[in-house]
């Protein structure tokens, strides 16, 4: 499907430089300044998880947990980090109801290339939150997406919950 953004993805496109291909973008996100977090839309740091807005998103508020250690291997993981994982995606979708009062959500993860991880070798969970009408006509005839609130809004929306726990 074909994402079709509006103009504020241009400026997105024009402020950040894209990381080297063999770079992991979810490591370089946990692995930078955190006084930089607004510009990589991360919205909390836990012990060994953070949670991040997906700048390809499928649905405003879209949402991605992710733990900091750079691994594909969920059955593999420490349950520290699973333990958080779960936590985080538990507090995180509450914070998006909170704010935003879905009709509801899909959370997942794919696991692998053939999965439709687009980011295969990082693990990570998403949270997307559905209203009734979302995947309407544009979809279906156009094989466009429109995403209705820019990245900026939706970080300035829900870091607050994140910041007040
Ligand atoms: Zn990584």
């Amino acid at each position: 499907m074909e994402i079709q953004f509006t103009p504020w993805r241009m400026k997105y496109i024009k402020s950040h430089n894209a990381p080297p291909s063999e770079a992991c973008v979810l490591c370089t996100i946990a692995q930078a300044d955190p006084a930089n977090d607004p510009q990589h839309y991360l919205l909390h740091r836990g012990q060994h998880c953070y949670v991040v807005l997906n700048i390809y998103p499928y649905n405003t508020a879209h949402l991605m947990i992710v733990p900091y250690r750079h691994t594909a291997d969920l059955p593999g993981l420490d349950a520290a980090s699973a333990t958080e994982l779960f936590d985080l995606t538990r507090r995180s979708l509450g914070y998006v109801n909170a704010e935003y009062q879905p009709h509801g959500s899909n959370l997942g993860m794919n696991l692998g290339k053939v999965a439709g991880a687009g980011i295969a070798e990082h693990l990570h969970m998403h949270i997307v939150p559905r209203w009734g009408g979302d995947m309407n006509f544009l979809p279906v005839i156009g094989g466009v997406k429109l995403i209705p609130e820019d990245l900026d809004e939706t970080y300035q929306r829900l870091r607050p919950y994140f910041e007040q726990g």
